[in-house]
């Protein structure tokens, strides 16, 4: 079959419905659209004070197996399963995060799907959108600056000056800013200290807005940031620095849902963009309080595999929304398959190593122990696993095929879809198998209790999702869990920093790991997002660029379209 057009050669192609019509759809009247630029609009929250007519739609979370550096196509069936359910007549509303622009100028080029399943307007999508991003460095910035301002001024809370946690953020990547020294000069240039920059996707302020439910709620969680430590070992927060105000200030339009359109005109609603790895990589509650009131069926992805995202999902978010999932569907595909044989390795930037898109239905068979680990994951939640096996151009009949059977012995739906290429058309049979799936009785429960101690927690995730025999915690991150315990951060949930690459800790694991400990290494508070988070492997909050970043081929035409987006 001929090559599909570019990504963005379809977006330009595509013929946009009036968005006030696809607002119609998801049950949202003009009064609570406000239009941000041509063919993209924000969602008032005050709709979610409206009277109901409808039951809560079904509730699914779209997430994969153990993914190659390349992703396995999450966003792509998220958005093709929404286009086939339409065409099936469902009301589907995909609900997703907003791209950082670090990676569309680094690896990966633009992020809003992919061929014939992708949001529109794809340019604006993926370059600054409505600015909330850039709200986020904003109010994330301002509170440092109040920060190193309050130490000027003599410090009157008494902030011990090596025990500051709170860094400064841009949605750039550029390596040169990780480390940085501030105050450099003479005395009325403020006060000398070590520093240094993280991607605005790894921001607090970015959890915070993608777990906060109401604006009362956001201005609360902000106050509660915690900058960094007194010498006596105290918290100090956001509100001690009397910043939580103006930070939402900041904040109040970013809070709110910005609704964009499937190619196929279905309603997406686009928001937030915390990492996957530190942080939740979900997108955020609001947008999926306002796709379930609005549809029948409210799809939304969580990053990375099911061990990370999905994981996260259940145990932070769905515990912030109240919302309980009807169905996973896990992504998976013939060539991360391949790479759990462990005989191959793929690296992004780089070509795909030599046999990998040969047919080889036998080193399929040996990834699928991952396969079964992220089915396992999904239903110790008690929630419905559906299996996707998105198809790519290079793969052959007889490597689905294995995938078919041994889903079939598991007794796991499954279908093959082809969205990429086909758009809704070419997602039916795993609409209808997600349609079947999401009427099964489900008995949504989290994984661990909010009262058991932090320790254990991270424990409970390392052992019962990830197959660790235990955790080895150093001293360092001991004291910690037990300083956070002592000042009241005890029932906040955990998230657990560690590779994607790999269900364990170790990136270079492939399959489903077994015998092996997990080192934790060091433990941070997010106090105003309102979670602990472990570090168990080297993580980097900001990113640098290739040798070629993408940057150097995206440029405009004479008549002012974007090219080189992807
Ligand atoms: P994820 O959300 O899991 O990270 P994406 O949906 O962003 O993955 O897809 C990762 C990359 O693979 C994108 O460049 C996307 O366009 C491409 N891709 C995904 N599915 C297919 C497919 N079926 N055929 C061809 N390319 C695909
Ligand atoms: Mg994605």
């Amino acid at each position: 079959s001929a090559p599909l057009p570019t990504d963005l050669d379809i977006a330009n192609a595509a013929t946009l419905r009036p968005l006030v019509d696809v607002a119609a759809d998801l049950g949202v009247s003009p009064d609570h659209l406000e239009p941000w630029g041509r063919d993209v609009a924000k969602i008032d929250l005050a709709v979610l004070d409206e009277p109901r007519h409808q039951p809560d739609a079904k509730y699914v979370v779209v997430t994969a197996i153990t993914p190659t550096p390349l992703g396995e196509g999450k966003t792509t069936t998220s958005v093709g399963l929404a286009q086939a359910l339409q065409r099936l007549d469902k009301r589907a509303v995909v609900a997703l995060r907003q791209p950082s622009m670090g990676p569309t100028f680094g690896i990966k080029g633009g992020a809003a799907g992919g061929g014939y399943s992708q949001v529109v307007p794809m340019e604006r999508l993926n370059l600054h959108l409505t600015g909330d991003f850039h709200a986020v460095t904003a109010a994330h910035n301002l509170l440092a600056a109040m920060l190193d301002n309050h130490l000027h001024h003599g410090n009157a809370l008494g902030l011990d000056v090596r025990n500051i946690t709170w860094r400064r953020v841009l949605d750039v990547n550029d390596r040169s800013l990780r480390n940085i020294v501030v105050g450099l000069g003479a005395r009325q240039d403020g006060v000398v200290r070590e520093t240094g920059f993280d991607i605005t996707a790894a921001s607090e302020v970015m959890v915070l807005l993608t777990l906060a439910t109401s604006l009362t709620d956001l201005r609360q969680r902000l106050g509660r940031i915690v900058v960094g430590y007194t010498t006596e070992g105290k918290g100090v927060t956001a509100d001690d620095l009397h910043a939580g105000g103006a930070m939402t200030a900041l904040l109040s339009d970013a809070l709110k849902p910005n609704l964009l359109q499937t190619l196929e005109g279905g309603p997406a609603i686009i928001h937030c963009g915390p990492f996957g790895n530190i942080a939740t990589g979900t997108s955020s509650v609001t947008a999926d309080l306002i796709a379930m009131r609005g549809s029948d069926f409210a799809i939304t992805e969580a990053g990375f595999g099911a061990d990370m995202g999905a994981e996260r999902f259940f145990d932070v978010k769905c515990r912030v929304s109240g919302l309980k999932p009807d169905v996973a569907v896990v992504v998976a595909t013939v060539r991360a398959l391949k790479t759990h044989s462990g005989r191959y390795a793929v690296k992004a930037g780089k070509p795909l190593p030599a046999g990998l898109l040969e047919e080889r239905p036998k080193d399929v068979e040996a990834g699928l122990p991952n396969l079964r680990k992220h089915i396992e994951i999904v239903r110790r939640f008690g929630v419905q696993p559906v299996v996707a096996i998105n198809a790519f151009p290079d793969d052959h009949d007889s490597e689905h095929a294995v995938i078919r059977r041994f889903c079939n012995s598991l007794g796991v739906r499954c279908a093959v879809t082809r969205h990429v290429a086909e758009g809704g058309a070419g997602a039916l049979e795993l609409a209808r198998v997600v349609i079947e799936a999401a009427h099964e009785p489900t008995s949504f429960e989290f994984l661990y209790p909010l009262d058991l101690p932090l320790e254990q927690k991270i424990e409970a995730i390392a052992t019962q999702i990830y197959g660790a025999d235990g955790i080895d915690v150093s001293p360092a991150a001991a004291k910690a869990l037990k300083d956070y315990e002592r000042l009241g951060y005890g029932g906040l949930p955990v998230v657990i920093a560690k590779t994607h690459l790999s269900i364990s800790s170790d990136p270079s694991l492939r399959g489903a790991p077994r015998g092996w400990r997990m080192p934790v290494r060091e433990v941070r508070a997010a106090v105003g997002a309102g979670y602990v988070y472990a570090i168990c492997g080297d993580m980097r909050t900001m990113p640098g660029l290739p040798t070629s970043p993408n940057a150097e081929r995206i440029d405009i035409t004479e008549d002012g379209s974007v090219v080189g987006l992807s």
